[in-house]
């Protein structure tokens, strides 16, 4: 998948769980940008192309097995205050909304590693062909109306917390 996608698709199911969290706005909109932030290049796990081509299995390799996320929600769990852990939750969304990507549109090998580096599963989409392109094009309006319906519900309706 290509960075621009990876960070749309980080931005809507970002902006999709502040909605659905209650988050205020402050927060939304930093969450947004943060998750944006860890979903594609240097800051996400792409990172195996560039600056961390070193861990095991290279690129799609051990950066991008879904068990690390897992195990930092886990510490986030048991070692962060919950006030004070949206941020961690916000960069680990992002890193794994690439991995949720990669898994459908992943080709050779197809999707992302179940093991650490190795026994790769996905559904294996052809990155960058035609279902790619049409989210590319569709989701910049769906995101501007999942932002619409935020704020609105926030400042007209009064729902949220
Ligand atoms: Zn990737």
């Amino acid at each position: 998948m290509d960075g621009s996608t990876h960070r749309l698709f980080a931005a809507s199911v970002s902006i999709a769980t502040s909605t659905a969290t209650g988050a205020p706005l402050w927060q939304a909109a930093a969450s947004a940008v943060i998750a944006t932030a860890s979903s594609a290049g240097w800051t996400s796990p792409d990172a195996d192309q560039t600056w961390l081509d070193w861990t095991p299995g290279g690129h799609r390799g051990l950066m991008h097995w879904w068990g690390l996320p897992a195990a930092v929600a886990v510490a986030v769990l048991v070692f962060v205050p919950p006030d004070s852990a949206w941020a961690i939750w916000a960069l680990l969304l992002g890193w794994s909304s690439h991995l949720l990507a990669d898994f459908i549109f992943g080709e050779q090998p197809p999707g992302i590693p179940m093991a650490p580096w190795w026994s790769y599963a996905g559904l294996g989409l052809n990155s960058g062909g035609a279902v790619e392109k049409a989210l590319r094009w569709g989701m910049p309006a769906f995101i501007t109306w999942q932002a619409l319906a935020l704020v609105a519900g926030d400042l007209l309706l009064g729902w949220r917390p």
